[in-house]
């Protein structure tokens, strides 16, 4: 049999677009991905749909797979011939224990190959405004474990080497043991008012920042509850983050948006993208219809109105299958966006923005079943249904993981079909109505909409008239909170 591979992949610090190229072309194409808490789950929806993912997250105190077990998992998918990713956080040598699990696959004689990604005690000061090395600040940078598995937890390392010989210090996993850490470094000689930085979640939408000093800095990392993962940055380097910052959370509205595909979709993602929140959309699949009889009878129609983007390349594909091509279109064609617009032009096709009150003699539309509702009720609609949309199952695993791990709070639903389909998911999904209102803030925009969330037994905090609306409620929260931070 054919012997699989394992590829071990650092997906960066968080934000998804942080991993190299060739990362997400392994992705993309692997049989298995093992991956950890770390790992941005929206990354997930890189991965095939028949893609096997396999969770050991590592919550602390909260094994899911433990070391060995990971290990054999490797071993056991590669030996079935797979092709097998390993998805770490950040990059994979740095505190990754790619040396372990590459080691044991060595043994074994199964092939390897190693794809660094950028590691978090780089990114996470850069994204907070410090470069990690500086001209005027030296000429070292140390990468430190800030725990150890000694029985009090505690790092054990060459203090005095590290308070006096090193410049800058970055600690990953310190956070637990972050008083103790300043302790040793003020006792083995770094002054007690050396600069110091925190850096939690970085690269995400939720990234905080907190700056002291030596002295300070557990105490006020203790006040605003800042926990693991985070970096600590030690170093005179720390001053420039004043000049230097520049990503920085503007909001505290929510831990992220899951927001699936509605009315004004395009808008409202710009405007959260614009609050800087980290918005997530779950991936869908178009199903194409399989009734195609309408194309028999495509002459006895004066006009042909297509409703949405993927329904015009189904069309030509359905024409071809019938052994024809968009010179049997006559009609007068109608769409609805310039989207749609510039589609039918890749196939050479002229059309007209659909109106209000066109006057049409016999026309054809074709779209989703759900696009039928959308038209007004005076037009006569012979109606071709091209194809149907649902939200992919590559989106289940991310759905669980941005619930579990914290990364979306609340649910943005902006029409009565997307909230149906979505609320639909999430129940396949084992998420019923009330662990929906409990996981989720629920928003919803237009009454309708808020009406049918209700009948699904779905708790709701906010409902928007309109999208104008929404957006003048997340302006000023936006606003509070800022006014909340200074
Ligand atoms: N291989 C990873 C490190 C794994 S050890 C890398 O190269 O980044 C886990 C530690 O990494 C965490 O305890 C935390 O200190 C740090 N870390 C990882 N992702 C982080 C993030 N987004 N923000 C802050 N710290 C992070």
């Amino acid at each position: 049999m054919k012997q699989g591979i394992v590829y071990f992949i650092g997906a960066g610090p968080g934000d998804p677009e942080l991993l190299t190229v060739k990362g997400r072309r392994l992705l993309q194409e692997a049989d298995v991905i093992v991956y950890d808490r770390l790992v941005h789950p929206i990354l997930l929806m890189e991965t095939r749909e028949d893609a096997q993912l396999v969770y050991c997250g590592k919550k602390p105190c909260q094994h899911t797979l433990r070391q060995e077990d990971i290990q054999k998992q490797l071993l056991i998918y590669a030996r079935r011939g797979l092709k097998v990713v390993r998805l770490k956080g950040g990059d994979p040598s740095v505190f990754g224990r790619v040396g372990e699990e590459a080691e044991l696959l060595a043994g074994h004689e199964i092939d390897y190959e190693i794809v660094p990604g950028i590691t978090s005690g780089i990114a996470a000061p850069m994204y907070a405004g410090v470069p990690v090395t500086h001209r005027k600040f030296g000429g070292s940078f140390a990468m430190v474990t800030g725990h150890s598995k000694d029985k009090h937890g505690k790092p054990v390392l060459e203090w005095d080497s590290l308070a006096k010989g090193i410049d800058t210090i970055a600690f990953y996993m310190g956070m637990k043991n972050l008083s103790y850490i300043c302790e040793q470094l003020i006792t083995y000689g770094k002054p007690s008012t050396t600069p110091v930085l925190v850096v939690e979640w970085a690269t995400f939408g939720k990234q905080r920042t907190v700056e002291g000093t030596l002295s300070t800095i557990s105490n006020k990392v203790v006040q605003q509850k800042i926990a693991n993962p985070a970096i600590t940055l030690v170093g005179d380097i720390v001053s420039l983050r004043r000049k230097l910052k520049w990503f920085e959370r503007s909001t505290v509205v929510s831990q992220g948006i899951i927001l699936p595909e509605g009315n004004n979709h395009s808008y409202l993602k710009a405007m959260l993208a614009e609050a800087r929140l980290d918005v997530y959309e779950p991936s869908q699949n178009v199903i194409e219809g399989k009734d195609t009889s309408y194309l028999s009878k495509l002459d006895s129609f004066k006009e042909l109105v297509f409703l949405s983007k993927e329904s015009i390349s189904i069309f030509i594909k359905s024409l071809g299958r019938k052994g024809k091509d968009v010179r049997q279109v006559q009609q007068t064609v109608y769409t609805v966006d310039s989207k749609a617009q510039e589609e039918l032009q890749t196939y050479g096709i002229q059309s007209s923005l659909l109106g209000d009150r066109m006057k049409m003699e016999r026309p054809l539309f074709l779209g989703r079943e759900e696009d039928r509702f959308s038209l007004s009720s005076s037009m006569n609609k012979e109606f071709a249904v091209t194809h149907q949309k649902k939200i992919s199952s590559v989106f289940s695993e991310t759905l669980h993981r941005l619930i579990d791990d914290g990364h979306a709070d609340t649910l943005l639903l902006s029409d009565c079909e997307s909230a149906h389909s979505f609320l639909h998911f999430m129940k396949e999904q084992g998420i019923d109505s009330d662990q929906a209102g409990e996981y989720l803030s629920v928003f919803c925009i237009g009454k309708e909409t808020a009406e049918l969330v209700k009948r699904e037994g779905v708790p709701i905090s906010l409902v928007f008239s309109s999208k104008e609306e929404f957006t003048e409620w997340l302006t000023a929260e936006s606003s509070l909170s800022q006014a909340a931070k200074a």
